[in-house]
């Protein structure tokens, strides 16, 4: 079947065969992909995507790879790396879905349009941010988006954003068993405002992102903040301000828990920011995995919480209990 996929392909030098993942993901690991299609233009991507689909040929969306914790073993099937880039900016902004989430931020700044500042800093695809519902500082991608270009089950469409069924850092596409679907394109709804501002603001957070977070390679919050207000109020040292909107932040759980520092392996939780776990050198995803696993045990054994991850495990793992969330489509 594969053999018959490639040749299908619209463009034959864009594709590979066990390409390594580690180079495209920002944690730095993950084994080879067995086919990798590199698509550049929508009409390209839609192709690869619906004839995979209609040929049943298991098929992994990749962007840049900012939100995965790719397995040693690597992605049977296809990847299909999503490099389709084109922005055409106004209060109605179309990007496609491989274009960096910072390049339309500053795009559209420089358009005099806000609405995006929270993206500074958030180092994936629009695509990506789209799957995860991105945000930050209390503003989500969800909250702009009026259509999506998307093949689904083999057939493109022009969906709403009620498709995606958003939520805190989740959509359809996260959930077990999720329908077969690669994002092509998106039109965002901006507003009007003052160029200096615009930038003011971002700067502002881009400053705090660098105060907060560890330089080293990891794929940003590992786990999910918990909203839970009778949690918030029994942790005596979480501040004021986090009781009363009743959300712990899963860094202050893990940092509470004493594993700041903890490594196994190359893995290790940042000792800056206690939900990096960051890749400190020559880390393996399966020391980032039992990693993971050790920081999970900890806080349910300490707070009674179980912690639910952000970032995404995928790929084939040696146990079959280590592969979760959109894994189970692959
Ligand atoms: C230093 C750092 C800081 C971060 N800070 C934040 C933050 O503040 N807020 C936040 O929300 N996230 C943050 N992240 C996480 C990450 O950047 C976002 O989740 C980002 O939106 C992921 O985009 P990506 O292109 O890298 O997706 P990938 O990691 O490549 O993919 C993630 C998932 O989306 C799917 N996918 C990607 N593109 C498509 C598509 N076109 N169609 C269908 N499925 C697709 C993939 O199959 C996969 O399941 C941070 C990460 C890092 C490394």
């Amino acid at each position: 079947m594969l053999h018959r996929f490639m040749q299908t392909v619209p463009d034959p030098s864009h594709l590979r065969l066990n390409e390594p993942l580690a180079q495209y993901t920002t944690l730095r690991v993950g084994g080879p992909a067995d086919l990798f299609y590199r698509a550049t233009e929508v009409e390209e991507f839609a192709q690869v995507v619906i004839s995979a689909h209609q040929m049943n040929i298991p098929t992994f969306i990749l962007g840049l790879g900012s939100n995965l914790l790719v397995s040693d073993r690597g992605i049977r099937g296809l990847v299909v790396y999503n490099c389709c880039r084109r922005i055409r900016v106004g209060e109605l902004t179309y990007s496609e879905s491989g274009a960096s989430f910072q390049q339309l931020f500053l795009k559209t700044a420089q358009a005099g349009l806000s609405g995006l500042e929270f993206a500074v800093g958030i180092p994936g695809t629009v695509g990506g941010a789209l799957v995860s519902n991105a945000g930050a500082f209390r503003e989500n991608i969800c909250d702009l988006v009026e259509n999506i270009d998307i093949v689904v089950e083999g057939e493109r469409k022009l969906v709403g954003k009620e498709w995606m069924q958003f939520s805190y850092r989740d959509s359809i596409l996260r959930r077990p068993n999720p329908p077969r679907a690669a994002i092509l394109a998106v039109t965002l709804r901006l507003r009007p405002g003052d160029r200096r501002q615009i930038f003011a603001k971002a700067r502002e957070l881009q400053r705090w992102r660098i105060e907060r977070q560890p330089p080293n390679p990891s794929a940003g919050s590992f786990f999910k903040n918990v909203y839970d207000a009778e949690l918030a109020q029994r942790l005596p040292n979480l501040p004021p301000a986090l009781k009363e909107a009743g959300v712990v932040p899963a860094g202050y759980l893990i940092a509470e828990a004493g594993l700041k520092g903890l490594r196994i392996g190359g893995a290790m939780v940042s000792p800056k920011h206690a939900n990096f776990l960051i890749n400190a050198g020559g880390a393996t995803a399966t020391d980032l995995r039992r990693l993971a696993d050790m920081v999970k045990q900890t806080v349910y054994e300490k707070f009674g919480v179980v912690l639910e991850e952000e970032v995404l495990t995928v790929g084939e793992w040696d146990a079959p209990d280590v592969s979760r969330a959109s894994s189970a489509v692959l």
